[in-house]
């Protein structure tokens, strides 16, 4: 197989520059990583070829070789292919600032990684799904929920250790808190599965907790729902998460918010819809109707005669409060629908019929355009 260019391979242009790069290799990376693709020929080639550039193009002086020379101004230079070690420690630099991605690509954990030594024994932010009622979403309140997290070993107060033991220096990794991990052709350093990334193990490690400085335990709290939020809104919880291993700080708890749906009302940001029927003899003559807002106020609607089916009235202030400003309120539309009786008494048909004979009836009708439904 030919060999494609590098800059056609990232898909940018000659004069990229360094971060176009970056950015470009981390998105290909995380396309055709093989442990996204097991299995996967293809996959893995995309892969080496998006690597191999990157190597070269990434490295000024290889970069500068191959715009002059081509292919050849890099050989024997590593860009080849035979070295991927430089490369695969750049990984951390490319996805360190990833944080989700990163996780799920390499199936957790990494976030111990060196790099973050300072908050490597912080526990796990946990995540808990809410659903609230739409009236809840509106005017705000209070939930209790209930869930499990790791807290603290009271046992050894955390720190993993039965009364009298101490640390040692990690069997494993020799104290580097890293073990490399090979996958077919390449590696990358992992935390160590024995200490945790953390490079001391416990030499007489707690009965209750086993060594881990925290046990799981149910608990409650109050969440306050802000008036005004909206479904895939999240309320951060700091410190409710999991405590950390052997002492760590605490995650945070998410609390992701579904608002469930309202009987007849529904929400656009701050503004509230509903469709109100009406009678063809109220749109033709007018009236006056009664609408219920979200408050369950009770006011009165006036239609005016003519009025038209699909007509959206509006009531200012009936919406929703906005979340950051509850003094603030959406509006309230009201969509009204014509409504034709399906069934007439005898004395309604013949009212309508003599109505009929006065109306001026357009036999062949012509169409007119959509919009003016
Ligand atoms: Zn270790
Ligand atoms: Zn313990």
């Amino acid at each position: 197989m030919a060999k494609r260019d590098y800059y056609e391979v990232l898909g940018v242009p000659k004069g990229a520059s360094e971060d176009d790069i970056k950015k470009a290799y981390r998105k290909l990376a995380i396309k055709y990583h093989p442990d996204k693709n097991q299995g996967n020929k293809e996959a893995e080639e995309k892969f080496k070829e998006a690597t191999e550039a990157y190597e070269v193009l990434s490295d000024g002086q290889k970069r500068q070789a191959y715009d002059q020379f081509g292919f050849a101004g890099v050989e024997g230079m590593g860009g080849a292919g035979h070295d991927y070690t430089n490369v695969y420690r750049d990984f951390e630099d490319i996805f360190g600032d990833f944080g989700g991605i990163f996780d799920s690509f390499f199936g957790g954990g990494s976030r111990r990684g060196g790099r973050r030594s300072a908050s490597r024994n912080r526990g796990s932010d946990l995540r808990y799904n809410l659903n609230i009622p739409f009236r809840d979403a509106v005017f705000g309140s209070k939930v209790q929920i209930s869930y499990s997290r790791h807290v603290s070993c009271s046992s050894c107060n955390g720190s993993g250790a039965e009364s009298g033991g101490g640390r040692k220096v990690c069997p494993t990794c020799g104290g580097s808190g890293q073990v490399r991990r090979s996958s077919g052709f390449f590696s990358i350093a992992s935390p160590c599965p024995t200490c945790g990334g953390d490079g001391f193990v416990i030499d007489n490690p707690c009965k209750v907790c086993h060594g881990t400085g925290v046990v799981q335990k149910n608990q409650k709290i109050k969440v306050t729902i802000p008036p005004g939020i909206e479904s895939g809104k999240r309320i951060n919880i700091p410190g409710q998460g999991d405590s950390g291993p052997n002492g760590g700080p605490a995650g945070d708890l998410y609390v992701y918010i579904n608002v469930e749906p309202h009987k007849y009302f529904e929400r656009d940001g701050a503004d509230i819809y509903c469709v109100i029927p009406i009678s063809f003899t109220q749109a033709a003559l007018g009236s006056e109707i009664q609408v219920e807002t979200i408050d369950e106020k009770k006011i009165k609607l006036k239609i005016p005669p003519g009025t038209q089916n699909g007509k959206v009235l509006r009531l200012k202030g009936e919406g929703i409060p906005y979340l950051h400003n509850k003094d603030k309120r959406g509006d309230m539309y009201i969509k009204l629908r014509v409504t034709i009786p399906k069934r007439l008494s005898s004395r309604e048909k013949s009212l309508l019929k003599q109505f009929a004979e006065l109306e001026n009836p357009v036999s062949n009708p012509s169409p007119i355009p959509l919009a003016n439904l």
